[in-house]
């Protein structure tokens, strides 16, 4: 059904949708004629054209009919009037019912059960639509004026930031479908791996200090906590996946389980939860439209996102190439993971064991093309427990001059000197 140039219209009757896979090779543009259409729980802009990356998956929904003009060619368009979004906007009144409740009853200080608003997370498998419903949630929630945290678990693909960190951040308007969340300041914990098999006690001291964060702000904020956060968790639901989810359910004190598509996975977490009062868990269609990504196109769209990071999604970032001092920066590795090669461990070192030992790195050529987090920490031992400023991407390395050349996305000295290394290459194409 892959189409060519040139425009074309579709009528959208109520509660449909248009589904598209932007072409590989150009943008789309598309815009709404009449009537009212929303991508992923964000309302379209009447007769404005969009411009849609190549590659974009998404669907144009409407609630009550509309027509949409675009021009320019797809790998697929079509119409479904089968969607689950009825059952999404109904979790969405019950969530702010919740929200508005904890609004009107007064905080107590005497103890810890303020008035809280809902503490959403979803999961299921892999493309189940997690992500695509998340956002939905958090974009409703902000067209009613609320700002409600958005928490990214998933270091598969990275939503808030890059892939390899968990983060989160408020919403604070409904997220635009092209450009996606704004990556102003976020607070991100960076993992360095995309698969947290790597090193697991890492992953689980980062939730813990993500949450621990998240849950000083929601004590001096009573508006983000009536707000709630959205938890989009990873795909992986086996074993010691699943030892993740329920660790992240713990952790975040999550009221509302959202279970996309997995009936046994639905059962394992009610017979589980049974015993903890006050969490729902609740089993939520997959919606058809939803697209399977396989591994090539993952560790493509990795690739991209990272590249966005520093030129921005339409190149229109102009990122700084800056040279230091090898004595100007201290790189650590976090933990055991796959071992770091002996070669980037100063003279004598063993390879660490311990998944959470700061295991300093001798800057070498094995740090090429590889991108690091730079932390906030003031000090080697702040490191596991501080969330990071941003990354560099390392162009060259002179073993003579005791140089590192890196991209950054500005010019100017970094905020710190402590370096993450993980293991997230990119080439920078
Ligand atoms: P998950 O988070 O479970 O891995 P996503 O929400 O990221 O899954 O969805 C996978 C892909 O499918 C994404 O590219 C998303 O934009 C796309 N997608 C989700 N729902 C729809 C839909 N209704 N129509 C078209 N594409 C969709």
């Amino acid at each position: 059904m892959a189409q060519g140039g040139g425009a074309k219209q579709v009528k959208l009757e109520r509660e449909s949708e248009l589904r598209i896979e932007v072409g590989n090779d150009a943008p789309l543009k598309l815009r709404l004629l009449n009537g009212t259409a929303e991508i992923f729980g964000t309302e379209l802009p009447p007769e404005i054209w969009l411009t849609f990356p190549p590659r974009l998956k998404f669907a144009v929904f409407t609630w009550y009919g509309a027509t949409i003009e675009m021009d320019g060619s797809t790998e697929t368009d079509y119409t479904a009037d089968e969607t689950p979004n009825i059952s999404y906007v109904n979790v969405h009144a019950v969530l702010e019912e919740r929200r508005n409740r904890a609004k009107a009853s007064p905080p107590d200080d005497s103890n810890s059960s303020q008035p809280q608003g809902p503490r959403v997370i979803v999961v299921g498998p892999t493309d189940s639509g997690k992500s695509t419903l998340s956002k939905m949630l958090l974009s409703w929630a902000a067209k009613q004026g609320w700002k409600p945290t958005f928490v990214d678990l998933d270091i598969g693909q990275g939503a808030i930031t890059i892939p390899g960190c968990i983060a989160a951040t408020p919403i604070e308007m409904p997220i635009d479908p092209v450009e996606g969340i704004p990556l102003e300041i976020p607070l991100v914990y960076f993992y360095g791996h995309t698969t947290p098999s790597n090193n697991v006690d890492l992953y689980k001291v980062l939730v813990k200090e993500l949450a621990q964060v998240i849950e000083r702000q929601f004590s001096a904020n009573a508006e983000s906590r009536a707000a709630g956060m959205v938890i989009n968790t990873m795909g992986w639901i086996e074993g010691q996946g699943y030892e993740l989810l329920l660790h992240a359910i713990d952790t975040f004190d999550a009221n509302v389980v959202l279970v996309l598509g997995q009936e046994k996975l639905c059962s394992m977490l009610r017979d589980v939860l049974k015993n903890k009062p006050g969490v729902d868990v609740v089993k939520l269609q997959r919606s058809g439209g939803v697209v399977s990504r396989n591994a090539k196109f993952r560790q493509k769209s990795r690739s991209h996102r990272i590249r966005e990071y520093f030129y921005g999604l339409a190149n229109d970032l102009s990122p700084h190439s800056n040279i230091a001092n090898f004595s100007d920066l201290s790189v650590f590795r976090i933990g055991g993971g796959p071992q770091a090669p002996r070669s980037a461990l100063p003279i004598g070192a063993e390879p660490a064991a311990d998944p959470t030992r700061l295991v300093p790195v001798n800057i070498n050529r094995d740090l090429l093309q590889t991108v690091l987090a730079v932390s906030f920490a003031k000090d080697p031992d702040q490191i596991i427990s501080s969330n990071v400023a941003g990354f560099i991407y390392i162009t060259d390395i002179d073993l003579h001059r005791k140089t590192i050349t890196y991209l950054a996305p500005s010019a100017g000295d970094l905020p710190s000197k402590y370096l993450i290394a993980g293991n997230l290459p990119w080439l920078e194409t």
